[in-house]
């Protein structure tokens, strides 16, 4: 069991790096993005992104071509969000 565990940490540290939209909908993960000049954030359903930009835009790059809702910036940052990781940060911050 320890070792099936090891192996999934390793498989999701690997694709944590930078994964593109198809994967990300593959996982059930979705993608959080926030603006870098005001702070707003937003949580998207990959299936969205994937409506406008295809599956094979890599995470950390959508930020490119988005904007912000609140201060029309396009300073925005993104990452992906795993439902574990989602999980993790909530116990962590209790
Ligand atoms: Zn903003």
């Amino acid at each position: 069991m320890g070792k099936l565990k090891n192996h999934y940490l390793v498989h999701q540290e690997q694709t944590l790096s930078s994964p593109q939209l198809g994967e990300l909908m593959d996982q059930s993960a979705r993608v959080e993005a926030w603006c870098n000049r005001c702070g707003h954030y937003q949580m998207m359903d990959p299936e969205h992104l994937i409506n406008s930009l295809g599956p094979r835009v890599r995470v950390p790059e959508i930020g490119v071509y988005m904007e912000c809702e609140s201060c029309s910036s396009k300073d925005i940052a993104a990452r992906p969000a795993y439902p574990e990781h989602n999980h993790l940060m909530l116990m962590a911050a209790e």
